[in-house]
């Protein structure tokens, strides 16, 4: 529906040279209706749209892009705008231990994102991790961070239920400095509304602990009920950051609007599985592409503008002329090139033979392959990006966990990428550039 709404918006526009006060008002509309079909919260809505009136109106129309096509490429880049741009990891650069607080309501996967949380910082950045559950309420909470701790091999502080949240907290913490431990995983107990008990506890919790990192964790499939809650916890705590959890469900991803909104604050992971490697790094493109409907429609803007960057070619060509590697900051480059070429299915019948190799080569191309290859490049350091072959078994988990994507990935990547290696030193003298000018066809 998301991607229909859009699609006539696109249509809507069809024959206007550019976008004006008169004939933006109907799309507009629309790309309202998609939002909040997408489960985002009226306020953050009517904003957003109210940006993307502004940043559209007036804007010439660039090429072969219809004013349609443009509207919604103003709305795709104010989405991931709004949604904080890059990424944000978690900051514990400061004296050990560095402490993580995560709140939320009961149910929201505070005690599941502990473990994921313990898992990501003890497999990919060898910290060492103490979690420790304040949830004394239900003694099978603490259980329950009992046994993902046992399973992922982290150590836990044994939490004494007949003792106040505050003081288990800080008996933790004691524990953690005396041995010496790099990050302390605080667990809190949850209710299933907000009640002034409970943000007294946690705030109480946070004040002793004084925490670098205080997550609010939140379930995506809340929909627009997310907002009130994030509202009351960001009033409550100094909020650091924010884990959305169970993205793997059918929401929208609307939530991450409205949370974002509300608290000011960058999620930092996503909950992707209620298993122990289910969490991932936020990427606010992706969750731009999941809010307007999973790159449909992007791809059609990107469809207008498939033509290939001449000055990008020629550069890669002269590269290859002067003999240099071909490394992973060009494979990105010839990804980025194909994808403006509107993906592989279109170029396949413009391609000489060679490059038909080529393609079936390189990694699926889909919009979505491509994103996340390239988020993997992009998750590596430029170095690595020039000399892959240092990329080992630990390098790889931490490019990995910055992507998003499972270890197996990157290897795939990397497999593909050898073997367009080869086909490029042997099409070194093939006059690349020559090529890439004949596909625009
Ligand atoms: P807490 O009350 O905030 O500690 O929430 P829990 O961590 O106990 O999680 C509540 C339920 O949600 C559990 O059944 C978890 O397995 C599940 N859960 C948590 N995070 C995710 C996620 O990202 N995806 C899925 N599918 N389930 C999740
Ligand atoms: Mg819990």
């Amino acid at each position: 529906a998301l991607t229909q709404r859009l699609s006539s918006v696109v249509k809507t526009l069809r024959g206007h040279a550019r976008l004006t006060e008169e004939n933006i008002q109907e799309a507009l509309r629309e790309v309202r209706l998609a939002l909040l079909d997408a489960d985002a919260g009226l306020p953050v809505v009517k904003e957003f749209v109210a940006r993307v009136k502004e940043k559209a109106l007036g804007q010439e129309v660039v090429g072969s892009l219809t004013p349609g096509q443009a509207l919604v490429g103003v709305v795709n880049a104010e989405l991931v705008n709004l949604m904080g741009g890059v990424g944000e990891g978690l900051n514990l650069a400061q004296q050990p231990p560095a402490i993580v607080l995560l709140a939320g309501l009961q149910g929201a996967g505070k005690t599941t994102s502990a473990g994921k949380l313990a898992r990501l910082l003890t497999k990919t950045t060898k910290k060492k991790v103490l979690l420790v559950s304040t949830d004394v309420y239900r003694p099978a909470a603490i259980d329950q961070l009992a046994t993902l701790a046992k399973t992922l091999e982290v150590d836990l502080f044994p939490s004494d239920p007949s003792q106040k949240p505050v003081s288990i907290a800080a008996n933790a913490l004691d524990w953690a400095k005396k041995h010496y431990y790099d990050v302390l995983i605080v667990d809190t107990a949850g209710r299933l509304a907000i009640d002034e008990a409970m943000m007294a506890e946690v705030k109480a919790i946070h004040a002793a602990l004084n925490p670098v990192e205080t997550l609010f964790v939140v379930d995506a499939m809340q929909g627009q009920d997310a907002v009130n809650v994030a509202k009351a916890f960001s009033e409550a705590l100094p909020l650091t950051g924010v884990v959305l959890t169970k993205l793997d469900g059918d929401s929208r991803g609307g939530a991450a609007l409205s949370v974002r909104h509300v608290t000011g604050k960058p999620i930092k992971f996503v909950g992707v599985s209620e298993k122990l490697d289910g969490l991932e790094a936020f990427h606010p493109d992706r969750m731009a592409s999941r809010i307007l409907g999973m790159g449909d429609i992007l791809s059609l803007v990107e469809d207008a503008r498939s033509r290939v960057d001449e000055k990008e070619a020629q550069k890669l060509a002269d590269k290859f002329k002067k003999g240099k590697d071909f490394d992973l900051e060009d494979f990105k480059a010839q990804l980025q090139q194909m994808k403006k070429m509107g993906g592989v299915a279109s170029m396949m019948d413009k391609l000489p033979a060679q490059l038909t190799q080529m393609a079936s080569a390189s990694p699926d191309l889909g919009e979505k392959a491509l994103r996340r290859t390239e988020g993997i490049i992009n998750a590596m350091t430029p170095q690595e990006r020039r000399k892959p072959e240092i990329l080992k078994a630990s390098r790889k988990r931490r490019i990995a966990a910055g992507a998003g994507v499972p270890v197996q990935e990157v290897n795939q990547l990397l497999n593909k990428f050898e073997q367009m290696q080869k086909m490029m030193k042997m099409m070194r003298t093939g006059g690349l550039a020559k090529m890439m000018r004949n596909m625009k066809g």
